[in-house]
């Protein structure tokens, strides 16, 4: 029943970073480890990217992209000196 969800993920403590859990061996698997072999290192199994999963790879660009874009705003919006 829960076929819906193809990917669990695990948040790192003291970081907003998280880690992927393998479907198969249930180790947890670095960003990192993802792009770099497309499979899990630990059981082999291959790492489909799916759409949740291109998320979980590209949210720290995003989120440095978003966190530039609020520097850039608040140096407009706050008076010169
Ligand atoms: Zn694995």
């Amino acid at each position: 029943m829960n076929s819906a969800k193809k990917y669990e993920f695990r948040n790192l403590k003291n970081s907003s970073d998280k880690m992927l859990i393998c479907p198969k061996c249930m180790e947890l698997l670095f960003k990192d480890d993802i792009e770099h072999y497309s499979s899990c290192p630990y059981c082999n199994s291959k790492i489909e990217v799916d759409q949740e999963l291109e998320d979980f790879l590209l949210k720290p660009y995003v989120d440095n992209w978003i966190s530039s874009q609020n520097r850039a705003n608040f140096g407009m919006l706050s008076p010169e000196n």
